[in-house]
Formats: structure tokens, sequence, C-alpha cells
């Protein structure tokens, strides 16, 4: 009998525990290494769109993940910054599958509770992947190391694995940076908690609202310009009256909610154009490791959740350094696209269009743009490719 395939993910954020879900449903053996002493997402939310949640939901996540996600449907709307109405918004696949707005530990524990015990070892910093015809041996900053058949990074846009395969290289900053922070239902009487809102602003700030928590809680995300570079500021909480002057004189339910906060963490934005290749022999990238992108099509996390399905059919099929290169072949059109796309459409919520009628003009015909996004089915894509 053929010893079963054995990957070892270095990373166990959204886009490596969501692999490591995949791989296991394809009966492959996984170990997850996770720098961190132990699993954590930040306090935020994450929209978690019909393209990736078909999957999860194939995985047998639907029940644990409707129970703390909030659906997203009535009353999704494009606003400008005073409030005047500019179109519906898709939130929906054709088949009718919605969206879930998600807090992020909430997503986070789903995937890693789905796990079997001990597949995922934390307080493991990887330095390094080597590898031979037999396979890869991990090296960690402690000096120990471990051995799998095949090795995936999904270590973050800091990825070191990246930089093993693709050499050394800055992120690119966006010049905007994103305050979040999560309110409760109760503060916000009368708010329509199953919708995603956005309004649109110029001078580079744009405002959304979406529920997450089913629905008990609503996440907002403010985008302000800003020169300032800063990667690692999770742990920096924002000043809650430099946002609310940022909004001043917007519509009243933007301000009516920034006037109800009292605290928001705040994160540079960045991007990294994309790779010609992220794959060598045994070592693959996934997720913000391989693709970094905006956060203006809200598909980083989505887009991981996809490579990692890709991942695990194409191990299924090809269980060695040739599925890895099959993979990365079928991913990197895909996620350069929407990677495209998210730099575009932050331009539209910025309003950094000299004509804003034709910015308004590209929102209401963005349904069906966002319904092809939510349509593609990557497992399909992979069938495809291997018929
Ligand atoms: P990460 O989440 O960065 O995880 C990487 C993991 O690897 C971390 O746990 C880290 O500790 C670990 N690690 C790093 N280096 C090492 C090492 N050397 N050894 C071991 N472990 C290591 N996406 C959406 O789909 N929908 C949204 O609504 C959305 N909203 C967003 C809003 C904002 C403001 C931002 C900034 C992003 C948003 N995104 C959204 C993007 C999304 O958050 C990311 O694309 C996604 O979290 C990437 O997941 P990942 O697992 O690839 O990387």
């Amino acid at each position: 009998m053929s010893k079963k395939l054995n990957v070892a993910i270095i990373g166990g954020g959204i886009g490596g525990l969501a692999a490591a879900n995949a791989l296991i449903h394809q009966g492959i053996d996984v170990t997850v290494y996770e720098r961190a002493p132990e699993l954590g997402e930040v306090g935020a939310g994450v929209y978690i769109t019909p393209n990736s949640l078909r999957h999860l939901y194939r995985i047998g996540l639907e029940d644990a993940l409707r129970a703390v996600g909030a659906a997203v449907d009535e009353g999704s709307e494009y606003y400008r910054m005073d409030g005047s109405f500019v179109a519906p918004m898709q939130t929906t696949a054709s088949d009718g599958l919605e969206s879930l707005g998600m807090h992020r530990a909430d997503l986070l524990g789903t995937l890693a509770d789905a796990l079997p015990e001990g597949a995922v070892v934390t307080g493991r910093e990887c330095t390094g992947v080597t590898q031979d015809e037999a396979g890869v041996v991990l090296h960690f900053a402690g000096g120990e190391t471990a051995r799998a058949d095949l090795a995936v990074g999904a270590d973050g846009i800091q990825s070191r694995l990246r930089e093993q395969i693709a050499g050394a290289s800055h992120p690119i900053h966006s010049g905007s940076l994103a305050f979040r922070g999560l309110i409760d239902a109760e503060a916000l009487p009368g708010w329509p908690m199953r919708a995603f809102q956005i309004w649109m602003g110029d001078g580079g700030k744009h405002f959304m609202t979406y529920p997450v928590r089913a629905n008990r809680m609503m996440n907002y995300v403010a985008f302000i310009p800003s020169s300032e570079e800063t990667l690692e500021s999770w742990s920096s909480e924002g000043d809650v009256e430099v946002l609310r002057a940022a909004f001043a004189g917007w519509d009243k339910r933007v301000t009516g909610l920034l006037d109800r906060i009292d605290r928001c963490y705040w994160w540079g934005l960045y991007d990294r154009e994309p790779l010609s290749r992220w794959t060598d022999g045994r070592v693959t990238l996934l997720g913000d490791a391989a693709h970094p992108m905006l956060p203006h099509l809200g598909q980083g996390a989505n887009q991981a959740v996809e490579d990692g399905v890709a991942l695990a059919a194409m191990l299924a099929r090809k269980p060695g350094p040739e599925g890895l290169a099959a993979y990365e072949a079928l991913r990197r059109e895909r996620t350069s696209t929407v990677q495209a796309g998210a730099r575009k459409n932050g331009k539209r919520y910025d309003g950094a269009y000299p004509d804003q009628a034709q910015r308004d003009k590209e929102i209401a015909a963005s349904a069906a743009f966002r319904k092809s996004l939510y349509d593609f089915d990557v497992a399909r894509e992979v069938e495809k490719v291997l018929a």
C-alpha cells in the first residue's frame, strides 16, 4: 500500500487552516506550523462570499459557519458620502447562495475546531525549507526541524517562504489606512442588521458596515488617506477623535455610528505585484503569501480558501511536485485578476475618479462582475483541467 501524502503548512491564519481542512477532506495528512503561541485573529470582521463559502459548506462546515456568521442580504446598498443612494449591492451568487459577515475569531475558531487533534503546532516559527528527492525539511527558529513530503507557505504578506522562492521585495503601500471596529446591535437601534452598506467619498475616503456574530454586532471599516507606512499596527489603537473628524459632514448614519464607538484599531493597507511563479519543486505558497491584495473587493481571505480547495483537489490526483505546479498554474490568472480588481475598486470607493457620475455608473454595473466572481467554482475548474 502506498504511504499517505503528508503536507506541512506554514502559517495558521485563515488561509492555512482552510487549506488544512481541504487537504484532510481529500484524505491527505497535514500539519500546520504557526509561529504564534496560540491561534488567534484580530477583533474585526471578514466578509466571506459564496465563491469560498460553497467549498467550506461542502466539507461539512455549513452548520458551524451559519451559527456564528451573519447573513447579509436585505438593504445592502452603495451610497454617496451624503447618503444619497447609488445602487443596490450584489451579495449572492446566481444560485442564491448568500455571503456571511464573520468575526475573524469565529471563522478561525470554526476552521481550527474542525481539524483533528494535533494537526496544529503553535510556537513554531519557520525560518526556511530545504528539499531533496524524498521530501522537505522545515527549519524552525529554535533549531528544531520537521519533515514532510511537501510544504505550503501560508505565512501572510511578509512570507518567509515567498522570499525564499521569489526573492526579497517590499509590499506596496496603497496610500491609505483602515480604521476598524465592532459595535453591538443594541447601540444602533433601527440599523438594518442584515445589510452591507458602503458610503463612497472623495479625497481617498470611504466607509463600510456589515454584520457579524449572527447579526448581533456591526463591523465598520473606515478608509482614509495616509502617507504613514506601518505593517505591524494591529496592536495600535486608533484615535476615535481623528476618525470622527475624518468623516465630519458625511451622512448622519455614518457620523451617528461613529458618535457611538469608544475604540477602534487601524491598519496600513498593502499589496504586491503578482508573482510570475510561486512554486519551487516541493514548496508552494498560498493566500497572502502568494498574492496579497487590497481589501476593496473583500477577497483576500476568500481567494486563500479557493487556493486551498484547488491545492487539495490537485494533490489528490497528482500527489507530488507536479500537483503543486498544476495548482499554481490554475490559480495565477484568477488571483492576479482579483488583485487588480481590488485596486480598481478602491479607486471607485475613494472617489479617485475625475468624473463621479462615471464612478456611480460603474458601481451600478458592478452587480454582474460580483455575480461572476461569486459564481466561480474552483473545484469545477480543477476538474476541467484534469479532464
Ligand atoms: P495571514 O492571515 O497573514 O496569516 C498568516 C499566518 O502565518 C499568521 O498566523 C502568522 O502568525 C503566521 N506566520 C507568519 N510567518 C510565519 C513563520 N515564519 N512561521 C510560522 N508561522 C508564520 N479578505 C476577505 O476575504 N474579506 C474581507 O472582508 C477582508 N477584509 C479585509 C479588511 C482589511 C482592512 C484588511 C487589511 C484585509 C482584509 N481582507 C479581507 C484580507 C484578508 O484579511 C487576508 O487576505 C487573509 O487574512 C490572509 O490570510 P492568510 O492566512 O493568507 O494570511
